[in-house]
């Protein structure tokens, strides 16, 4: 140990370096964050007490790994499905740190499954990159475009000869100026598909390049859009879009949250719908990303595609004899394969749901995984915004003698 301490220290051998002298991944971390301990006088006692399998986690998960911090995992429901891919009860795995979080979404669960369940679809799945290209000139520009609306099916078939798995679904062109967005869609499986896509799109940019003379500029252009807050996520879906919805008669309504029908449609219009618009937000909803970041860290998922995630739509129509809530989350990005879903902790939690690793048909897990979280969503904005109803609105009507 000392002596790797000793040649880190004086240079000769660099932190991202030491797993390839040390075959022990475990001792390898310990080197390293002993090193780091050393280095700044800070203990690093609890995270270095992990029972993950550091095999996986500091090859393919994380470089320089010195431990692992814990974040509490707690569950909510059962919560009742009725998907197309997940139709069932599920305990709904969340980690988190916030509390009265999962106490405010078992609420929301408790009161779908007892009106029996929450009706899921997935309307459209397809991962998305946008390589972006210089053209000459507008005129050259729109060439490019025109090269590759007609030439479809040579692009698919380069693309689709990097994957097994991964399908090309759609291209959509962007022009600006002098430059060409090409937005690639691809079915990825099980796969929430970054890298997939990512691989895919190089070999088709490859071939635009040779074929018309635009110069690639980055294999990302942003349009895809990755992790940043984007209209065009909102409009055009990227990884899922999913719809959750649910019927609360009035009974359900006055005895689970303590207020009525048209107090709740009034928490969302002035709320989520009139409050967002007037805000500029992307997303028009009460904490969905509450919900999907928790789901996201316990089993696995991305963490920064919660950005994507917070795009949902929360709606309140007033019905017959009740009030017919949904959530509809139009860029919801998911696996159950790659990633950190084969991490051991986030594993048992995929496994909880009943969607660990690949689908006997490909990409039903990772289907059946969006429709539970957009039901755990939809969850926790009932909780929420009949939570409202009960306490500040129901206040303000006694108030305003409305
Ligand atoms: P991945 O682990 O890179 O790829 C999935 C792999 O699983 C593929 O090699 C695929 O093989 C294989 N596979 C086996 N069974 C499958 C099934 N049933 N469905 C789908 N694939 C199956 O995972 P990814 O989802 O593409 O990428 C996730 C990672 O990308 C995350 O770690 C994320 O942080 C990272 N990321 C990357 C970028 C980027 O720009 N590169 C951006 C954001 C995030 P085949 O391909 O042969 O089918």
């Amino acid at each position: 140990m000392k002596e790797y301490i000793e040649r880190l220290r004086d240079g000769s051998l660099k932190m991202h370096a030491i797993e390839s002298e040390v075959e022990d991944t475990d001792r390898a971390v310990a080197i390293r964050r002993a090193f780091i301990e050393e280095e700044t006088g800070n203990s690093f006692k609890t995270a270095g007490s992990y029972s993950m399998s550091t095999e996986r986690a500091a090859k393919k998960n994380c470089e320089n790994m010195i431990g692992a911090v814990q974040i509490p995992l707690g569950v909510a429901g059962k919560l009742k499905v009725n998907g197309e891919y997940a139709d069932g009860e599920f305990y709904i795995p969340l980690a988190t740190t916030e509390g009265a979080l999962i106490a405010s979404i078992n609420r929301g669960c408790k009161a779908i499954t007892k009106a029996g369940g929450a009706d899921v679809r997935i309307q459209r799945d397809g991962m998305t990159r946008a390589p972006v290209f210089a053209a000459k000139s507008v005129a050259h520009a729109m060439d490019i475009i025109r090269w590759v609306e007609t030439h479809r099916d040579e692009l698919k078939a380069a693309a689709e000869s990097t994957t097994s798995h991964g399908k090309l679904t759609d291209i959509t062109c962007f022009i600006v100026g002098t430059s060409v967005y090409t937005r690639i869609e691809f079915f990825t499986g099980d796969a929430m598909g970054m890298n997939m896509v990512t691989i895919a799109s190089e070999k088709i940019a490859e071939i635009i390049a040779e074929k018309t003379g635009a110069v690639l500029v980055a294999l990302s252009g942003n349009l895809c859009c990755d992790k940043k807050p984007a209209a065009v996520n909102l409009v055009m879906g990227r990884g899922k879009t999913v719809a959750a919805g649910v019927f609360l008669s009035d009974d359900m309504v006055r005895d689970i949250f303590k207020t009525d029908a048209k107090t709740m449609m009034e928490v969302n219009n002035r709320k989520n719908l009139e409050g967002s618009a007037r805000a500029g937000a992307l997303g028009f909803n009460a904490h969905a990303a509450n919900v999907i970041a928790a789901m996201f860290l316990a089993c696995g998922q991305d963490p920064a595609h919660v950005v994507e995630g917070s795009n949902t739509i929360t709606t309140v129509d007033l019905v017959e004899g009740g009030v017919y809530v949904a959530v509809t989350l139009p860029s919801l990005q998911v696996g159950t394969i790659g990633g950190g879903t084969g991490l051991d902790t986030q594993h048992e939690c995929l496994s909880l749901l009943g969607c660990a690793g690949g689908g006997e048909k490909s990409g039903d897990n990772s289907k059946k995984l969006a429709e539970i979280i957009a039901s755990a969503v939809l969850a926790g904005e009932l909780s929420l915004i009949g939570a409202l109803g009960a306490g500040h609105l129901a206040r303000a009507h006694k108030t305003l003698g409305r």
